[in-house]
């Protein structure tokens, strides 16, 4: 893409409402634009890490056997009412629209009630197990709080799957296999290394739930770690008697602030039972479906990795969810050699299927160098009058900073190394 055809443009200053550096960051480099407190519209830049985030996320639950799907967000209360979560008193981040005089609806921030009833259609026989049914879609959520940008927003696009089973033994299985496909996606994502799987308040079937918490100063939980054994226990969970439990000892643990980036739950049957979910075993006899659930917020990890690698420059994108892998930018001075190299480097890393983020706009070098720091792409290839006469371009790696000069013949290896 030429910069010079994007709309977005980049700006010194983030809206003075704007308190979360993740959001700050993001509106200064066009990625997104802020709508309201915990609204937020995606603009290109800001589209491409998401989409990334996205085939990351989506090709993991393919792994694991999740069958993709696309629920609606308008909500018939009755399922919600049969399960006793209609109610604001229980679900209090509801956000509910009037169709007419007498009949509401729900602005879904969860899907396991209408999932149920879609399940019921589908499966009855011990044969139709296990299944896992997942969806990326558009979540409401009345959030009280809205000052952490898009990491806790009132509209946001969640990934959540669904498992049912027949046993328990099924459930634990198939919990592992996505609590490892979560390690996965936050390591493809660049915060695997600080993102651990952590004890936390239970699911309604299991003593705990696991939660998802990468280290950062502006998260809004507090953990409590063992660096060694990659776990945690979340504060709200972390007393002598779970930590007894869990084989953990209180002065190996070291206290932190994280951000939840995932959650998963051991369900059983506290959707099914009141629905009517059940399948007949091979006895004949009807029991009731056993069931999981699995969150990942979008914008939750793009919001993350922007708190936790972004420098005093600007954000730093890891390589497989940057909105392009290379930035090119020509410093021609009105030199036409330097256009015409650097528009045919355009052109070969092209034929290379690399994405590419062309720089050809007249604007001064140190605008170029600045805007490129501020958005974050991994590698900034120049392409100068010095370059030129040299027969290269200058790499440079957003994380260190550090610049070499690539030959021309070298730059595909370059950037596949
Ligand atoms: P929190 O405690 O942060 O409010 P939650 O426990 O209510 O989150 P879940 O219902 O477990 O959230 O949702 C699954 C995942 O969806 C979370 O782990 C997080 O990644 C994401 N998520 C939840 N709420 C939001 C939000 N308001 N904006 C963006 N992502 C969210
Ligand atoms: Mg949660």
């Amino acid at each position: 893409m030429r910069q010079s055809q994007l709309f977005t443009k980049t700006r010194r200053d983030a809206p003075k409402d704007e308190v979360a550096k993740n959001a700050q960051l993001l509106i200064r480099g066009g990625f997104i634009h802020k709508e309201m407190a915990g609204v937020y519209s995606y603009l290109p830049l800001g589209l491409r890490v998401l989409k990334n985030i996205e085939r990351i996320i989506r090709e993991e639950m393919d792994a694991v056997g999740g069958q993709e799907i696309l629920m609606t967000t308008l909500q018939d209360p009755a399922p919600w009412k049969k399960t006793g979560r209609w109610s604001d008193d229980v679900v209090d981040n509801w956000f509910k629209t009037r169709l007419s005089e007498d009949s509401e609806l729900g602005l879904g921030h969860s899907h396991e009630e209408p999932l149920v009833q879609i399940m019921r259609d589908h499966v009855s026989s011990y044969r139709d197990f296990p299944k896992a049914v997942y969806q990326i879609q558009t979540k409401f959520r009345r959030e009280l709080r809205s000052k952490s940008g898009i990491l806790r927003g009132r509209e946001f696009v969640m990934k959540d799957m669904y498992s049912f089973v027949r046993t328990q033994e099924e459930l634990d299985e198939f919990h592992e296999q996505v609590a490892a496909a979560y390690m996965r996606i936050f390591e493809r994502a660049g915060i695997g290394e600080r993102t651990f799987r952590t004890f936390a308040s239970g699911g309604s079937f299991s003593r705990f739930s696991d939660e998802f918490q990468t280290l950062c100063d502006a998260g809004e939980d507090t953990i409590y770690l063992d660096r060694e054994a990659k776990l945690a226990v979340n504060k709200e969970v972390h007393t002598p008697d779970v930590l007894e439990e869990l084989g953990l000892k209180k002065d190996s643990l070291e206290e932190a602030k994280a951000i939840e980036v995932g959650n998963i739950f051991k369900l059983g049957t506290r959707f099914s039972e009141p629905l009517g979910l059940t399948f007949k075993d091979e006895k004949g006899e009807e029991r009731p479906v056993i069931m999981g659930c699995y969150g990942i917020g979008l914008g939750r990890v793009m919001g993350t990795v922007v708190e936790s690698l972004a420098d005093e420059k600007g954000v730093v994108w890891p390589e497989e969810i940057a909105p392009f892998r290379v930035h090119l930018l020509a410093l021609s001075g009105g030199n036409r050699d330097v256009v015409a190299e650097a528009d045919r480097m355009y052109d070969l890393l092209h034929e290379h299927g690399i994405s590419v983020l062309y720089d050809d706009r007249d604007v001064r070098a140190g605008e170029k160098f600045a805007d490129a720091e501020l958005i974050g792409i991994p590698t900034r290839l120049v392409v100068s009058e010095k370059t030129v006469a040299e027969g290269g371009v200058e790499a440079t790696t957003r994380t260190d900073g550090t610049t070499t000069f690539v030959s021309e013949s070298g730059i595909i290896e370059h950037l596949a190394g």
